[in-house]
């Protein structure tokens, strides 16, 4: 028989009728033949609702309550999607990720799946049970509940299907599958067939919360292909799979934007080993995440370094930095925020030049300055004014042709 891991966004159990509609989906799935496990998420702001409440209990709440209260969301909808599947004459039964056999390290709020143990799964599948998983967390070695982080239900979906080896990972959203760019700030996006997992890595780190960048990493490690899937329609979605040759046909298969980032710049930075290393040691210690790093090359013995942060912590990291920059004998810290980040990405562009030259003329001729640039093999990120940053995704997406997703032939032959 068929195993087939279904998981459901926030928004596609947003109501009670939205869960009687999954309900009758995996009624469905499973009269086709199939055995079902469902993941389900919070509903929708369900997540968003409880980190308010608990910062207007405390300003600084400590991490372990806070996974105590967060896993609440999942275990709600899961209960109720349990309840509307046994109301329209299913038997189903929902289960908590410690109960799933999730087994993650300590790290509170941003847990790793160390081992799944689906034995409670499986007896249930063997007794004809639908099974309803609630997503987004697991529990330590010692029995703490813990979190997989923001989208971590993705993550909960990936790694089921991989314990469970099931024959189908079908991942239900808000949108017919992964576009190539949010349908939300490019009117025309086109639905992708197909994607490959390094694609879909950088799209997620550029931003697209389509899925959940280590729920793709997970994906990938564990060669485990999914579908990314409208709940409210029967279309085809979009596969995500390893990469095969014709792949690389595609030059760019999408565009992301990375919102709410800020820029530091420390300036005059005595050119000597171990300065660099000293400055993101401390920014490390307090537990911020660096993004792009750019350092200029050296003039007369000094040089700048910018590197960019989510602007959220953009207080914290300049209380840090400023003692560092007098203790480094460099000039001065010059920060902004209010910035976002856009990347073009694709494998084609391992094998096609003149990407990057285009993107840039592109920008230059709307009036959109570029403040920082970095690169990987299959990676373009510019770093530009928020304010800017929906018109140049919509003028690059025109540029590439990505509504009717440019041929590698066709694409060589615009940018000679
Ligand atoms: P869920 O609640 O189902 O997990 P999310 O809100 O996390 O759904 O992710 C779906 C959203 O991701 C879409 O509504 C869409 O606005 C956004 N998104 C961003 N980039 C893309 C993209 N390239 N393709 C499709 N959706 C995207
Ligand atoms: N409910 C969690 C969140 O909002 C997890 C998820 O939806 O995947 O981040
Ligand atoms: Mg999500």
């Amino acid at each position: 028989m068929r195993l087939v891991v279904q998981k459901y966004g926030g928004t596609s159990v947003g109501t009670p009728k939205r869960i009687q509609n999954v309900a009758r989906r995996l009624l469905k799935t499973q009269s086709e033949g199939c055995q079902v496990v469902a993941v389900i998420s919070a509903m929708a702001g369900a997540t968003d609702n409880l980190l308010k409440l608990a910062h207007q209990i405390s300003s600084h709440p400590t991490e372990r309550e806070l996974d105590m209260l967060l896993s609440t969301g999942e275990h709600a909808a899961a209960a109720l999607t349990a309840m509307a599947v046994n109301a329209l004459g299913g038997r189903a039964a929902s289960l908590t990720g410690a109960q799933a056999g999730i087994l993650t390290d300590r790290n509170y709020t941003k847990a790793r799946i160390a081992n799944i143990s689906p034995k409670q799964i499986h007896e249930l599948l063997s007794d004809d049970y639908i099974v309803i998983v609630a997503g987004f967390q697991g529990q330590t070695p010692e029995g703490e509940t813990t979190t997989l982080g923001r989208g971590g239900s993705d993550l909960t979906a990936i790694a089921l299907a991989g314990a469970l080896n099931a024959d189908a990972c079908q991942i239900f959203t808000d949108v017919d599958g992964i576009f190539t760019c949010d349908p939300r700030i490019v009117k025309g996006a086109k639905k992708l067939g197909e994607v490959a997992y390094d694609e879909l890595l950088e799209m997620a780190g550029g931003g697209a919360k389509v899925m959940q960048s280590r729920a793709v990493e997970f994906a990938k490690k564990f060669s485990i292909e999914f579908e990314v899937r409208s709940s409210f329609n029967k279309s085809r979605g979009t596969i995500a799979r390893e990469e095969r040759a014709s792949m690389e046909n595609v030059v760019i298969r999408g565009i992301s934007v990375d919102r709410h980032q800020a820029k530091l710049t420390i300036a005059a930075v005595p050119d000597k080993p171990g300065i660099a290393g000293r400055i993101f040691f401390n920014v490390a210690a307090a537990h911020i995440v660096v993004d792009m790093i750019v350092q200029n090359a050296s003039a007369g013995g000094v040089t700048d370094i910018s590197f960019t942060i989510h602007e959220d912590e953009l207080e914290n990291a300049r209380r840090i930095l400023m003692p560092v920059v007098g203790e480094i004998g460099a000039k001065r810290l010059n920060t902004s925020s209010g910035l976002a980040k856009l990347s073009v990405v694709g494998i084609g562009m391992r094998s096609h030049s003149g990407v990057a030259a285009r993107m840039f003329e592109c920008l230059g001729r709307a009036g959109i300055n570029i403040q920082l640039v970095s690169t990987s093999e299959i990676k373009i990120a510019v770093v530009i004014d928020e304010k800017d940053a929906e018109r140049a995704a919509r003028l690059i997406h025109a540029e590439f042709g990505l509504a009717r997703l440019v041929s590698a032939t066709a694409a060589a032959q615009s940018l000679k």
